[in-house]
C-alpha cells in the first residue's frame, strides 16, 4: 500500500512518525474517514469542513488546503487503484521534540497522515440481516463533536459488543442514547425517524446531515431529540448512518427485536437514497 506522510507518497513499510509525536503520546489529533465507491471520493466537501472545525476547536494549524487534500485523497486512490474502501486522514498537533503537556509553540508543523483501506462497502452482508446492538454506558470525554483519535472507549465499546454477540454498542448518556460506538443511531416510531439533536454530545454525522436532508426531501417525518434506550426497544425500527456504512438497518438492541425483528422499510429506503444522491456528487 501506497501511504501519505507529510508531503510524500511513501511504501507503508517506509512511512514513518516520531515516538514524539503528540498523536501518539496524547492522541492530540484529529481524524476523518471518507468512503469511496467506484473509484470516487463521498462527501469529500461534508467532511473537509468538519476536519476544519475540528482542528478550529483545538487550536491546531491546518497545514493543507481543501484543494491539495483532494489531490492527495484522488493520488491515493489512483496509486492504490482503490475502487471501494476508505481513505483515513489523520492530522495530528505534531512532533515538538520531547514530551510536555502544554501544547507547542507555532512553529511546529502538524503531522499529516493519509492510507486507503479495501472494503466492501456496498454489499455489506449486514443490509440484508441488519445489526444487533448492546445499550453500554457512554463513558467518552464530553467533546464528543470534536473528532478527535481518542477512541479507546468506542474500543472498549465494541469488544464489549463482540464479547456480547452482537455487531455493535450503542451509548447511553443519563439514560438516553447518544450514539453507536462510531456511527450515528436513530430509531423510527409511527413513521417518525427520531435521531438524537446536535451539541456537545455526539459527532456531528457528514452521513446524518446528508441523510436527514434527503429524508425530509422525501417528506418523511423527522424529530431531532434525545429518546431513551427504552423508547428505542419500544421503536418499529432503527439505524445507523456513518460513512463507511452508509444507512444500514439495526433490528434488535439489548436482546429485544425491534419491530418483526428485520431491517425497516425506511432504513433501507433511505439506504437507497443515500447511494444514489450521493453517487451523484461524488468526486
Ligand atoms: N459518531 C461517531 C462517534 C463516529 O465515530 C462516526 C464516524 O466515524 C459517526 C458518528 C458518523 O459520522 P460520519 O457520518 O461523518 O462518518
Amino acid at each position: 500500500r501506497i501511504v501519505y506522510v507529510n508531503g510524500d507518497y511513501l511504501p507503508e513499510e517506509e512511512a514513518k512518525v516520531s515516538v514524539f509525536d503528540r498523536g501518539f503520546l496524547f492522541a492530540d489529533a484529529v481524524y476523518e474517514v471518507t468512503s469511496i465507491l467506484d473509484g470516487k471520493i463521498i462527501a469529500f466537501d461534508g467532511h473537509a469542513k468538519r476536519l476544519k472545525r475540528s482542528l478550529d476547536e483545538l487550536q491546531m494549524q491546518n497545514p493543507i488546503s481543501t484543494e491539495d487534500l483532494l489531490e492527495v485523497h484522488h493520488q491515493l486512490v489512483k496509486r492504490n487503484e482503490l475502487t471501494e474502501g476508505m481513505i483515513y486522514l489523520q492530522i495530528s498537533r505534531g512532533n515538538p521534540g520531547d514530551r510536555d503537556f502544554a501544547f507547542p509553540s507555532e512553529d511546529v508543523t502538524p503531522t499529516v497522515v493519509l492510507f486507503t483501506q479495501t472494503a466492501n462497502l456496498l454489499n455489506n452482508p449486514k443490509v440484508a440481516t441488519g445489526m444487533k446492538v448492546i445499550s453500554v454506558e457512554d463513558q467518552r470525554w464530553a467533546r464528543r463533536d470534536i473528532k478527535t483519535t481518542q477512541l479507546l472507549f468506542p474500543s472498549m465499546a465494541k469488544m464489549m459488543a463482540k464479547a456480547a454477540g452482537v455487531d455493535d454498542a450503542w451509548m447511553v448518556e443519563d439514560g438516553h442514547v447518544t450514539e453507536g460506538s462510531s456511527n450515528n443511531a436513530y430509531i423510527v416510531k409511527d413513521g417518525k425517524i427520531i435521531t438524537r439533536n446536535l451539541g456537545h454530545e455526539i459527532l456531528h454525522g457528514i452521513t446524518r446531515a446528508a441523510v436527514l436532508a434527503y429524508a425530509e426531501a422525501a417528506q418523511m417525518q423527522i424529530e431531532e431529540r434525545p429518546f431513551t434506550i427504552e423508547e428505542a426497544k419500544n421503536a418499529d425500527e432503527a439505524f445507523i448512518t456513518s460513512a463507511s456504512t452508509f444507512v444500514m438497518p439495526v433490528v434488535e438492541i439489548d436482546g429485544v427485536a425491534l419491530g418483526d425483528g428485520k431491517p425497516g422499510k425506511s432504513a433501507l429506503r433511505l439506504r437507497e437514497i443515500y447511494l444514489e444522491e450521493s453517487m451523484k456528487q461524488a468526486l
